[in-house]
């Protein structure tokens, strides 16, 4: 089946007896294959956003469900006591005739829908400060809302997602096979990742001992995930809720700052131009705790400087892996595009680490303000 095209059952299941005005592509999400349907008819009219879910992804779609499904229906009683609008403020889904959220179609594709929330933009990338600063607000405020769920009942979408520990295993089984015969040229970054091999713990641990609260994380923090008002451009709605999970606050946050707080580029190989600007940590630890309303505890206050740097060393474990592996997992566009790419997130743990007397200076300053 062509991927772009949507089989007529699908049409059928979500909009029986409607007549549809038009169906097409939609967005510019790299994940899901995403379409508009415009439709009339008894069973509703209106916009709707209709998706295929990548189920090499995700491979339990119906579990993925139970979680959009769950946290959705959580938001939108939230912000109507809240007085808020939740047509616009959170994603809702369209349910097929049976009731279901999900549906699967002869060839094995599954769908859904969500109603199409109308007059907003979606940027791909952060501008300026202020844009970090707004999508930090929408993260913290999602995180507000969620913060009395029972994060223990959602699926884990993807296993181990950020178990760094984990990650760390996998990047030492990669050196000793060496099968791409890559690691005696990479000594020094595999030195980086060893002389980190207790760190990796610090935040696991934490979560074990009870010490930090298992949350509901979103796991895909970019600016691209929410919805901006067009009148007030105000991030209004968080979406893209397929990796939503049990897990660490300070894990957004950190994945944020790792890829947002950075001056140079993912793969930049010139790596004078990376460093962590502290006027984007700055902005986003702002929002965010403006967002969250005083729902982090002070111990989660005290890890949001840690999240930051695991998130980053997370992924540059990951990146070298790769290398090390062959560039099995991440696309590459040139060669060594895997170590470019591990470089500049050691980069940033270096200079994060050589910088955490000035963050923590922020993050205590911005906690007495607002929590
Ligand atoms: P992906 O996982 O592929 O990134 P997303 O769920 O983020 O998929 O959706 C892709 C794009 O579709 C978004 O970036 C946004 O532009 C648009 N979109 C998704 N849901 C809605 C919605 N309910 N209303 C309006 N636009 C939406
Ligand atoms: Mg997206
Ligand atoms: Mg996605």
């Amino acid at each position: 089946m062509n991927q772009k095209t949507v089989p007529q059952e699908v049409l059928n299941t979500f909009f029986p007896g409607t007549s549809l005005a038009d169906v097409r592509s939609y967005g510019d999400g790299h994940i899901n294959d995403t379409f508009l349907v415009e439709a009339s008819g008894s069973s509703g009219s209106g916009k709707f956003i209709l998706q295929r879910i990548n189920s090499e992804i995700f491979q339990h779609p119906e579990e993925l469900m139970e979680n959009i499904q769950g946290v959705t229906g959580w938001l939108r009683k939230k912000i109507t006591e809240e007085g808020g609008d939740p047509a616009r403020e959170t994603l809702n889904l369209r349910l097929t005739a049976d009731g279901k959220p999900i549906f699967k179609d002869a060839s094995g594709g599954y769908w859904r829908v969500y109603d199409f929330i109308e007059n907003t933009s979606c940027f791909s990338q952060s501008e300026s400060a202020e844009d970090f600063y707004q999508s930090a607000l929408s993260f913290g405020h999602f995180q507000r809302l969620l913060a009395d769920y029972p994060a223990h009942t959602l699926h884990e979408t993807i296993p181990h997602f950020h178990d760094t520990p984990v990650r760390f295993a996998t990047f030492e089984k990669a050196v000793a096979a060496d099968s791409a015969g890559r690691a005696d040229s990479v000594r020094e970054e595999i030195a980086f990742v060893t002389a980190r091999r207790e760190y990796v713990h610090t935040l696991v641990d934490k979560q074990a001992s009870g010490i930090l609260p298992l949350r509901v994380t979103h796991n895909d923090t970019k600016l691209n995930n929410i919805l901006i008002d067009n009148e007030t451009g105000k991030g209004i709605c968080v979406i893209d809720l397929d990796t939503v999970m049990p897990g660490l606050s300070v894990n957004d946050f950190g994945d944020s700052i790792r890829f947002g707080a950075s001056t140079g580029a993912e793969d930049e190989p010139d790596l004078t131009k990376v460093s962590c600007s502290l006027e984007l940590f700055e902005a986003y630890t702002k929002g965010f705790l403006e967002g969250c309303g005083g729902a982090l505890t002070p111990a989660e206050l005290d890890s949001l400087i840690d999240g930051a740097i695991m998130m980053t060393l997370e992924c540059g474990i990951r990146f070298l892996t790769d290398h090390l592996e062959g560039d099995h997992y991440f696309k590459i566009h040139r060669e060594n595009h895997n170590l470019d790419r591990a470089r500049t997130q050691f980069k940033l743990v270096s200079d994060m680490e050589a910088k955490r007397s000035d963050m923590e200076a922020i993050v205590k300053k911005l906690a007495a303000e607002l929590c």
